[in-house]
């Protein structure tokens, strides 16, 4: 007999279905039992008699025949409230020792690191696994929306060589070259630019990023996922006005309740940004206790430049200033190319950034498709010979036709947590890393066998 999905019972009043799942509650009154069936598409209420003991959660199969309910007992909450099975027969598959964590809360209240152990459980809760389901609609929506618009998708390496985007690189060791390391690409950043220059003109892809850095609530440690575009042939706001509708489309299509601020999204440039709110991504929701309430904005003209600062650890050899406010392939406004040789800190980048309720959810910019001024911002960072020769493929590349171009990468797992609402990003990821380094469920980082070190010939001290 095949399979009936809990929420097609509906369709089969009166008739037998085989239903498959887990039990997600059971009601004892003596003689009768009333157990919750959950499956992938819901939950209906099964009642039988005489039933064998079976824990929650154990995985069962049910034959039984659909019956309408009385009016009076019809659970409006759940979309198969109007009726129930009667249970003929029901087997227990595997079952289900006693849960080390609560599951039919919302969570929150439970310890993460107990969390991420379970993870596999605590993904069992309604409101994580609605989180993560959303976020395969919310990708999808995405991914169909840059195809549909001659966008193309392409994957990038993740061993590969350090990307600088002002973070720590993961490092890992090759074993074909001692003393030779990949890095983790802390973005695309550097292929998506040459794969304007193969004349792609359209890419995005949906890319794991790697930065060795503190975790905060609207960053997990580690990697993250982002929505990575460039385009050629661009402006900037050709590039603010693409981002601005795919978004707007997708909350229409996908959170249909929500309202957007204001539309056309403001522009507020970097300085006006700090002066009128202290901040650089200012919460600009009018009821901040609406959570139906989206108020993106663009944060442009941005200083190219910060002061570098001990964090800064990647740039220049000490003696430079200047560390880049977004990142080293970001154009300086076309209008203050003189002021880099003058007075570099007037320099405004070509950078937007994009903020959703006070939280930044997506940076790119204008690249810089001239070599010469790439190396001069080089050596305003304080780039020394040896660090310019790791990007040597970048000017080559810029020697054979190089088309203006640029980008954005709005950061998938920080909007998802933005639109929802929820606390931190790690409720809106699978398999987060805890606050303190830890892989969910399988504990990594972990120690390297003997023979692994010794094959890759390193040292641990
Ligand atoms: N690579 C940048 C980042 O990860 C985004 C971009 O400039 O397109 O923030």
């Amino acid at each position: 007999m095949l399979r009936t999905l809990t929420k097609d019972t509906v369709k089969k009043i009166g008739k037998k279905v085989l239903l498959k799942g887990w039990i997600a509650s059971i009601r004892d009154h003596g003689k009768v039992v009333f157990v919750d069936l959950r499956d992938r598409s819901g939950v209906v209420q099964c009642v039988g008699q005489n039933l064998n003991k079976v824990s929650v959660e154990s995985v069962v199969e049910i034959l039984g025949v659909v019956v309408k309910r009385p009016e009076k007992l019809i659970n409006k909450n759940i979309q198969t409230g109007a009726i129930e099975v009667q249970i003929e027969k029901m087997d227990v598959i595997s079952p289900a020792k006693e849960l080390p964590i609560p599951i039919d809360t919302d969570g929150y209240e439970i310890d993460e690191i107990a969390r991420n152990k379970y993870r596999y459980l605590d993904l069992r809760r309604q409101r994580m696994t609605n989180n993560i389901k959303l976020r395969s609609i919310i990708a999808n929506f995405m991914r169909q929306w840059f195809l549909k618009r001659d966008f193309v998708e392409i994957e990038t390496p993740i061993l590969t060589k350090t990307t600088p985007e002002g973070a720590r690189d993961f490092l890992v060791p090759s074993r074909l070259q001692p003393g030779k390391f990949y890095a983790l690409p802390q973005s695309p950043q550097q292929y998506k630019q040459l794969l304007m220059v193969a004349g792609f003109e359209r890419y995005f892809q949906l890319a794991r990023c790697f930065r060795d850095e503190d975790p905060r609530k609207d960053r997990a440690y580690g990697e993250f996922t982002q929505l990575d575009i460039e385009m050629s042939f661009v402006t900037q706001n050709d590039i603010l006005v693409l981002i601005e509708k795919m978004f707007t489309d997708l909350i229409q299509k996908i959170f249909p309740e929500k309202h957007i601020t204001q539309k056309p999204w403001p522009r507020i440039p970097h300085k006006e940004a700090i002066e009128k709110y202290g901040s650089d991504k200012p919460d600009l929701r009018k009821n901040k206790n609406d959570k139906d309430e989206l108020a993106f904005a663009w944060i442009i003209d941005f200083p190219l430049f910060t002061e570098q600062s001990a964090d800064d650890f990647y740039y220049g050899s000490g003696s430079a200033k200047f560390a880049p406010s977004h990142h080293m392939f970001t154009a300086p406004h076309p209008d203050d190319i003189g002021l880099l040789d003058t007075d570099p800190q007037k320099v405004r980048g070509l950078q937007h950034d994009l903020v959703l309720n006070g939280f930044e959810v997506g940076g790119g910019s204008i690249r810089i498709h001239d070599a010469k001024i790439q190396q001069k911002i080089f050596d305003l960072i304080g780039f020394s010979e040896e660090q310019k020769k790791q990007f040597s493929h970048m000017l080559e590349a810029f020697t054979y036709g190089v088309p203006p171009h640029g980008g954005i990468a709005p950061g998938l797992d920080r909007f998802i947590m933005a639109v929802l609402g929820e606390p931190s990003v790690r409720e809106v990821m699978a398999y987060p890393t805890s606050a303190s380094g830890q892989t969910a469920v399988m504990d990594a980082p972990s120690e390297a066998t003997a023979d692994q070190i010794k094959e890759l010939r390193i040292k641990v001290c």
